[in-house]
């Protein structure tokens, strides 16, 4: 569902991603850990192609990440991404945030644009908050709002960025029950995130990366019983 091949980005002298080469296939769900500062959120930016890439191939679903105009809005839409921030909209409502999109996007009716968006709130467990603003929301309430608005356009991957870094603790479960869920049914997602349950329980794969590089591609158990590298070993010495 993803293939990323010899994927090499640059910020001014700073080789932020390294030669990455790696695919995810269909229903896969991997975690990517890793220090601070080791290209994690510019790894999931290239791949819905926020940031652009120096050299390299990036597909997704067998189709090449073009480089701009309509094509790309619509292989955009194909990858949802949901960020540490919620950038929800502030002065619209929990369900014109959801509805937007689809509208604008996928050209769906207003009527149909409400009804699965309604559907989507309810799956994430706000349905009843659809009429409020966002700033009437707790964060794991907004975050959820994201998730929904980004499963609103039908995509066929979900990146997440620390999708629980800015909440309080009490709410941290409560997105990742919602990503949990989602695992299950089997959406292929790329997940950044330092928690380390969700990771063990939810993720078939675990990729560490440092200073660029994906160091580690491992299973789970293997990878946090028997990291292979020096840094991944220090990093969970660091964490657990
Ligand atoms: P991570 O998400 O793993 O913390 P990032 O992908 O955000 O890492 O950043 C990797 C490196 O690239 C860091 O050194 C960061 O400071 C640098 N970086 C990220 N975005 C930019 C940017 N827009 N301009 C310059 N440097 C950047
Ligand atoms: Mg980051």
């Amino acid at each position: 569902m993803i293939r990323m091949s010899a994927v090499d980005k640059h910020f001014g002298p700073l080789h932020v991603l390294r030669d990455i080469t790696l695919e995810v296939p269909r229903g896969q769900v991997v975690v990517v850990l890793g220090p601070s500062g080791s290209g994690k959120s510019t790894l999931c930016r290239a791949i819905n192609r926020l940031e652009p890439i120096d050299s390299g191939t990036i597909e997704i679903d067998g189709v090449p990440l073009p480089v701009e105009g309509r094509a790309l809005a619509g292989l955009r839409s194909d990858v949802g991404m949901v960020f540490q921030q919620f950038n929800l909209f502030a002065h619209k409502t929990i369900l014109d945030n959801v509805t937007l999109g689809p509208i604008k996007v996928r050209g769906l009716g207003k009527e149909a644009a409400r009804e699965e968006a309604l559907r989507l709130l309810d799956r994430v467990g706000i349905a009843d908050q659809a009429a409020k603003y966002p700033a009437q929301l707790s964060g794991g309430q907004q975050q959820r709002v994201a998730i929904a608005r980004a499963l609103a356009m039908k995509p066929k991957v979900m990146l997440f960025d620390e999708p629980t870094s800015a909440l309080d603790p009490e709410m941290v479960n409560e997105v990742l029950d919602v990503m949990t869920a989602l695992a299950d049914e089997g959406m292929t997602m790329l997940v950044v995130t330092h928690e380390m349950g969700f990771a063990r329980r939810a993720a078939h794969r675990v990729l560490f990366m440092a200073d660029g590089e994906v160091v580690e591609d491992a299973s789970p158990d293997t990878f946090f019983s028997a990291p292979e590298s020096d840094r991944a070993k220090d990093f969970l010495g660091k964490i657990l």
